[in-house]
């Protein structure tokens, strides 16, 4: 059994960034841009005044003030999206909108509040700098200049600087393509009789949405009963993918032929099972050019196991360099105790922000059969393979995947 930082040590390294895809820019947001992008064109593409008001020199207005104002002839008027080839003189102003191209001859706006307009004339009660007010032809981006590296994750403000840019498709990371198939002679689906002994599939829908919510473009695979035969025809269906999960039947019941079947098909076995709780049965592979992940069948250590292992993987092939989650420091409140030593534990806890700290509270229950506790914990609390308890107070890890809201 192998640690769970080796677990993820030695998936990452047998995980590849993907290739990258054209698309439109309003499709690029969360990827990973797969190239440098530089500016096109100056933004702004032209001086423009930064206010509404009027267009002047500002040598014209030297001296004036509230009590003294400078009078000068309104010689037109600029809104926003026109240009004029009027040429200013010292004793001219033209109205001008904010965004509008500064006129020949103007080196300055004043606003508008400083003004007085009559009939065809304004009086102007306060002086200002040359320049001021005005926004210079790429003073936000220049022309050649690197705005969006490689690597990054595009964000809305991204998206917008490509339009700015007149940049209407970006080459991103693909995302990866997952398989996703549970196993079990007792499961059935929405909307199939319950027969005796039989329970409802949680995986193949929890699993679908964690993976849908970190990026990946899951299909389901259904459910397999737990013949190897079966098994075998649904992986062999879905196995052209870039990852390839199953949940259930990797353990070591008489019925446990998921890890089998993959050997048959030729999967190279890199590790099974993990010093982790809940989880522990992981099992990954390599399957041709796909990751295979075969995660234990209860649903509460499937997402866990998902996402400590497979959702690290879903990010490097994205181009992502983060983990999936956040990892912070918090204040445990209550005591735990460890029933066996040498695991990695991820309690399912409660945090919660109070006078500046995050303070955690591990869910009572934290039997893998309790499903909701999975609804009612908003982070995972670890507790290292060395520690055996901890006490009221102490600083803990704890993973969140979300934000912590209260
Ligand atoms: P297994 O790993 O196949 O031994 O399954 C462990 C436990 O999880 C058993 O109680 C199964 O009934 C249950 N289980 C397996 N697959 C699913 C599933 N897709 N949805 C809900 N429960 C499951
Ligand atoms: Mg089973």
């Amino acid at each position: 059994m192998i640690r769970a930082e080796e677990a993820r040590k030695l998936i990452l390294e047998h995980t590849s960034v993907l290739e990258s895809e054209a698309l439109h820019i309003l499709e690029c947001l969360d990827r990973v841009s797969a190239e440098d992008i530089y500016a096109t064109e100056n933004l702004p593409p032209f001086h423009n005044s930064a206010m509404d008001g009027y267009a002047v020199i500002a040598s014209a207005l030297k001296g004036a003030s509230v009590d003294s104002p400078v009078t000068l002839q309104i010689v037109g008027k600029l809104p926003a999206g026109y240009t004029t080839d009027k040429k200013l003189t010292e004793s001219d102003a033209i109205k001008i909108m904010t965004g509008a191209p500064v006129p020949e001859g103007a080196d300055a706006v004043i606003q508008i509040e400083a003004t007085r307009q009559e009939g065809e004339q304004v009086k102007i009660f306060r002086g200002l700098k040359k320049w001021q007010n005005i926004r210079f032809a790429g003073e936000d981006v220049k022309k050649g200049q690197l705005v969006i590296p490689k690597g990054k994750l595009l964000g809305a403000s991204d998206i917008g600087m490509l339009a700015a840019l007149n940049i209407g498709r970006a080459a991103v990371i693909r995302t990866p393509s997952v398989s996703l198939l549970s196993t079990g002679d007792e499961l059935a689906d929405i909307g199939e009789e319950l027969l005796p002994g039989k329970i409802r599939t949680i995986s193949n829908y929890s699993l679908y949405a964690q993976l849908v919510k970190h990026g990946a473009i899951p299909e389901n695979l259904g459910i397999a009963i737990d013949t190897k035969e079966e098994i075998r025809r649904k992986l062999e269906e879905g196995r052209d993918c870039d990852i390839l999960i199953t949940a259930g039947g990797v353990s070591v019941g008489d019925y446990d032929h998921v890890r089998s079947v993959l050997t048959s098909m030729g999967m190279k076995e890199i590790f099974w099972r993990v010093a982790v709780k809940p989880g522990k049965p992981v099992l990954f592979g390599i399957l041709g050019k796909t990751l295979v992940f075969g995660l234990p069948g209860n649903p509460v250590s499937s997402m866990v196991a998902l996402n400590q292992f497979v959702l690290p993987a879903v990010y490097k092939m994205q181009g992502k360099s983060r983990m999936p989650w956040k990892e912070m420091e918090a204040i445990m409140e209550g005591d735990f105790e460890k029933k066996k030593n040498g695991l990695r534990y991820f309690l399912r806890a409660r945090a919660s922000l109070r006078d500046g700290a995050i303070y955690v509270k591990p869910l009572d229950n934290q039997s893998s059969g309790s499903f909701s506790s999975m609804i009612f914990s908003n982070c995972l609390l670890i507790i290292p393979e060395e520690v055996s308890k901890i006490q009221d107070g102490e600083k803990v890890l704890i993973q969140v995947m979300d934000e912590i809201t209260e």
